[in-house]
């Protein structure tokens, strides 16, 4: 039987396009032949690579707006490294909500200087900056919009006249946002979009070749922009099941649709760690993220009980991050209601044995 599947990624896909994926690696389209084996010059696969590039774009609301979606490899991670290698001259600012903003951090401070314009650091990243000065002369600011660790997500983005850059990986299609605020969005994929093995990287016309390093071909988005994502062979599979995701959210109405579900799931979870005595959240209510939500158990020595109705009830993946604790619950664009209804059952029937 399927399981409900909280897992915060790699993580829950729509069961249909599981499916079309899982038909595509046997044979494509009726060719003959395997997704997986056919040349990445071929046009069946240009196809599936421009399409998945287009529909990133609209999506977003940025098609013909001057900016390239790129498949890269090497993860968000590998971002990190490459949004400092490509635009960082002398300094950068950094909102730092957590593991991945410090990651991305540590990897920047290898190309210059760079201000920590806010952090949540000291109360363990359980709530999100606000209101912080953002200092004039950046080369560009830094954000992490959904904290797929602490369960944070940012609401509203501060409007600054900085080069905007922000790692969206465990939010990215979720919702609604003026997304051309940004310069460059980059999102791992299997977070929100597909299977690990590449991250989408959206960058607006004019904010490279600002740099005087010289820059190595796989790193430098110029390059990968000039061969339309296709530099070197792609990651065929990541790319093609991002496509049918993204196709998927099209064909459901795109992301104001699943904004929606994603907003009655993200009440219903919330509403019931705050009604019930048990469980308290970790997140600050107003920065609570939609995607990841994080809670303990007010009383730990019901844990074995918990954990074996959830068993029961084939629920997946709600253990907590480990610089957390307690329990996160992932509910990306392909989880559905019902499956947040089923855990927020689980939770209440403990609170009545209890
Ligand atoms: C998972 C995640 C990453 C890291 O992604 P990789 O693809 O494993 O490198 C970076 N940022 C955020 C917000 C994430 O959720």
């Amino acid at each position: 039987m399927k399981k409900h599947n909280f897992s915060a990624g790699p993580c829950i896909l729509p069961q249909e396009v599981m499916q079309k994926a899982a038909e595509a690696v046997v044979e494509l389209d009726g060719s003959g032949l395997s997704l997986i084996e056919i040349s990445h010059r071929s046009s069946a696969f240009v196809e599936i690579m421009e399409k998945a590039r287009s529909l990133a774009l609209e999506h977003l609301g940025l098609s013909d707006k001057g900016y390239t979606a790129l498949f890269l490899q090497g993860g968000a991670s590998q971002q990190f490294l490459n949004v400092a290698y490509n635009l960082l001259e002398d300094k950068a600012g950094y909102v730092n909500t957590g593991t991945w903003s410090l990651k991305a951090i540590k990897e920047a401070k290898i190309f210059g200087e760079i201000v920590e314009v806010a952090s949540s650091q000291e109360s363990n990243f359980n709530y999100i900056p606000k209101g912080y000065t953002i200092p004039q002369g950046l080369d560009y600011l830094h954000l992490t919009s959904n904290n797929t660790i602490f369960g944070t997500q940012i609401k509203e983005f501060q409007k600054t006249d900085s080069t905007l850059v922000c790692d969206m990986s465990s939010d990215i299609f979720s919702r609604q946002l003026d997304f051309s605020q940004f310069d460059l969005i980059y999102a791992g994929a299997q977070k929100n979009m597909g299977p690990a093995g590449t991250t989408l990287v959206v960058i607006k016309d004019g904010v490279l070749g600002k740099v005087s390093r010289k820059i190595p071909s796989m790193l430098d988005y110029q390059v990968h922009i000039g061969k339309d994502s296709m530099f070197n062979t792609p990651p065929v599979f990541p790319v093609y099941v991002s496509m049918l995701t993204m196709q998927w959210l099209k064909d459901i109405g795109g992301i104001s649709a699943i904004e929606e579900i994603n907003d009655k799931k993200a009440s219903l979870i919330y509403s019931e760690i705050d009604l019930n005595p048990l469980f308290s959240g970790f997140a600050a209510k107003e920065d609570r993220s939609n995607m990841n939500a994080t809670f303990n158990l007010t009383d730990a020595t019901l844990k074995e009980t918990f954990d074996q109705m959830c068993k029961e009830a084939n629920i997946n993946g709600i253990n907590g991050h480990r610089s957390v604790g307690g329990y996160r619950a992932s509910m990306y664009n392909a989880m559905t209601l019902e499956s947040v209804g089923v855990l927020v059952d689980v939770m209440s029937e403990l609170e009545r044995k209890a």
